[in-house]
């Protein structure tokens, strides 16, 4: 019966109501921290069991109006997306392989209990929000405007059930660079009592709840002088991604072959829209083995002493990529050599992409609002 009603909502049922009050724009948007400012339109939409779903609305960004029962508040209930628009030279504005973050919000509504939708309406909704708001998207090939579309469960039943009431909104906000004086290298805190996802769980979906238990082993990394949590799994301590970032290893494995190595999609991790783009670009380039598939701290370890391990990364839509020089590993500090050559790999991966997302090259992955 759930979708007996409108099985998605439409880009053509669109409602704009424009702000009289529009607020002022940062000054400098390379300095804009992440996630702290938003613009002055959000879309929304509604969803019930009985009615389906209701016409998407742009209007000012509002607070909610939610009954303290909703299953978002208890059940956490809820899943979010990531994305970017960015602004070329000539002043266009492109999103980055958007289709991807649709496949993945529905994926992550599909094991929430959430409804479905077209993901193209869904797009073209999101073009239309960045128009309206393409002053709010920096003129600097740094910066970005970043998309949080979000998915809630509204509902004010205190029962463990699908909600049948949902609310699924869009917010926009400029964000600075991630990099203001080029690639800045981390260190991660690999401890191995700690476990993020697990065969069977959530981890491999963009759901609220997963990111919540994360940050008090965030702070325990903070004061023990890393940037991120590595989260390793099982008796073998397979490396799977960090806080918000797919892995990858440039190193010679042990049969002496050039191999980029990331986790595969096993359900322990995130599947990036950043490292798929990186597989394929890494394969299309055709000059080293690429591999998605399990390595573990011990494989590292080795690689490390027999100088093997080239470049140690992360991937992700916020910083494109990290590279890693630092892995605090029961109580030592392992020295990874990301930097030591200036990190080539990483840097021709980061350039590639930027370039791509920026417009400099003309690519299907980048999609025009
Ligand atoms: N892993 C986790 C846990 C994340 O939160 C993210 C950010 N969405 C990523 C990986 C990277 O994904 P993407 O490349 O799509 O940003």
């Amino acid at each position: 019966y759930r979708y007996a009603s409108s099985s998605t909502f439409k880009f053509s049922d669109l409602q704009i109501q424009l702000t009289t009050s529009p607020k002022p724009k940062p000054d400098d948007p390379d300095s804009v921290a992440f996630g702290h400012c938003f613009s002055d339109h959000m879309m929304e939409v509604s969803w019930s069991a009985s009615s389906g779903w209701g016409k998407p609305q742009i209007s000012p960004v509002h607070n909610l109006n939610l009954h303290p029962g909703a299953k978002c508040f208890h059940y956490a209930t809820e899943l979010f997306e990531g994305m970017k628009a960015y602004k070329t030279t000539d002043g266009r504005v492109n999103l980055f392989r958007p289709t991807e973050n649709m496949a993945r919000m529905l994926s992550s509504a599909t094991r929430s209990s959430l409804p479905t939708f077209d993901g193209n309406e869904l797009i073209e909704c999101i073009k239309k929000l960045v128009s309206i708001e393409k002053d709010w998207v920096p003129n600097s090939n740094k910066a970005s405007l970043y998309i949080r579309p979000t998915l809630i469960g509204t509902e004010g039943v205190l029962r463990v059930d699908a909600p049948k009431e949902a609310l699924l909104f869009v917010l926009v906000g400029p964000v600075g660079a991630y990099y203001p004086t080029g690639l800045k290298p981390v260190s991660l805190l690999a401890d191995p009592k700690y476990v993020r996802a697990w065969p069977g769980g959530s981890g491999n979906f963009k759901m609220g709840c997963n990111y919540a238990p994360t940050m008090f082993i965030q702070q325990e990394a903070a004061a023990k002088g890393c940037q991120q949590v590595l989260w390793l799994f099982g008796e073998e301590e397979q490396i799977t991604e960090v806080g918000a970032m797919n892995l990858f290893m440039f190193w010679t494995n042990e049969q002496g072959e050039d191999e980029l190595v990331t986790c595969p999609l096993n359900g322990l991790v995130l599947p990036g829209v950043t490292r798929k783009s990186l597989l394929e670009l890494a394969k299309s380039w055709g000059e080293f083995k690429v591999s998605e598939r399990e390595y573990t701290m011990k494989d590292l370890v080795k690689g490390l002493n027999e100088n093997r391990v080239k470049e140690f990364f992360g991937a992700g839509t916020a910083c494109v990529v990290c590279p890693v020089e630092k892995i605090l590993y029961k109580s030592q500090w392992l020295d990874i050599p990301t930097m030591s050559k200036g990190a080539p790999l990483t840097m021709r991966m980061y350039n590639a992409l930027l370039d791509i997302q920026y417009g400099r090259v003309k690519h299907e992955w980048s999609v025009p609002v």
